[in-house]
């Protein structure tokens, strides 16, 4: 803190500023990003662990920026909420991975994430509905992966709206499960279709020090008790594979499968079918 004069403190710390300017810039940028076409869609195949076939993919979003390069979703996609532009990023994602999976073969499915900040949007469902009309994708062949963030804020309202989501005929798939507070009780309130299991607990499993494999063995027995799959993210090692086959997750999303890949890798991988 500097002295301006007159006992009035200015507060100044030039990084601060240069941050702020930073983000502004990043701000509109992405909303030229998003008129422009400079977002892309690549596809992370998931994979059933025991045949090694592919399921479906999850479509997850790109932004090659033209000065500064990749910039990471994990960066982008929370400023997209700040300035609520991810109700159009959301929609995009939607409309482009719909529009691409109606090329695969019929079986295999299409997981968008979806940002809790969407679910404040009464326009959601009509939004997924219109996507799927135009595209022409089954309803059964999307799934919508949302997180437990989803949660913290109305919660009726949220509700009624997953009802009304699954009764287009869509699946539903809780993200990042056992990184948040209290998932179990939304296991039991909502109908979700899949767990997915986060790669925080996959990464190092394999070791017989780490206590992963038990927090992995409960929540694939969990999730099949209450008649939902589970699919262990983060997947990237041999031995990673065989100890969530062995726990029995019964599907694997990972490195060791494929890392996210172009709309045409994808659509060769998916006509293929064996992700080895
Ligand atoms: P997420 O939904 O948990 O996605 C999984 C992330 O793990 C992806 O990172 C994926 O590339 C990465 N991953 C997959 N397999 C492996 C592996 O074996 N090892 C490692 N180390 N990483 C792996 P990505 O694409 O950078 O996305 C980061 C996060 O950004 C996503 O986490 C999701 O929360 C968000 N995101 C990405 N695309 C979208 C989108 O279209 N909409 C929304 N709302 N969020 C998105
Ligand atoms: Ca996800
Ligand atoms: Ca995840
Ligand atoms: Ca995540």
């Amino acid at each position: 803190a500097k002295a301006a004069g007159k006992g009035c403190f200015r507060f100044f710390a030039p990084e601060m500023h240069e941050a702020a300017r930073e983000r502004q810039l990043m701000e509109s940028d992405l909303r030229v990003a998003l008129e422009k076409g400079q977002l892309r869609v690549v596809y992370q195949p998931q994979v059933d662990a025991s045949s090694e076939e592919v399921t479906g993919f999850e479509a997850l979003i790109r932004w090659d920026h033209p000065e500064h390069g990749p910039v990471s979703p994990a960066v982008f996609i929370p400023l997209a909420e700040e300035i609520r532009l991810i109700d159009e990023i959301g929609e995009w994602v939607l409309r482009t991975a719909c529009a691409e999976a109606a090329n695969w073969p019929p079986h295999i499915s299409v997981a968008v994430n979806l940002s809790p900040i969407q679910f404040k949007s009464p326009a959601l469902t009509s939004t997924v509905r219109m996507v799927l009309g135009d595209t022409g994708l089954p309803a059964k062949r999307l799934e919508l992966e949302i997180t437990e963030g989803v949660f913290l804020s109305n919660d009726d309202h949220v509700h009624d709206m997953i009802r009304a989501l699954k009764d287009i005929g869509i699946k539903l798939a809780l993200d990042d499960f056992g990184t948040g507070y209290s998932s179990l009780s939304y296991l039991q309130r909502v109908p979700f279709d899949k767990i997915k299991i986060d790669r925080s607990f996959v990464n190092g499993a394999s070791d017989p020090e780490s206590r992963n494999a038990a927090l992995i063995r409960a929540m694939v027995g969990l999730a099949s008790d209450l008649k939902m799959r589970t699919i262990a993210e983060g997947v990237e090692t041999p031995e990673e594979l065989q100890l969530v086959r062995d726990l029995g997750c019964p599907l694997v999303q990972g490195y060791i499968f494929g890392k996210p890949m172009p709309a045409e890798e994808a659509l060769e991988l998916a006509k293929k079918g064996a992700a080895t």
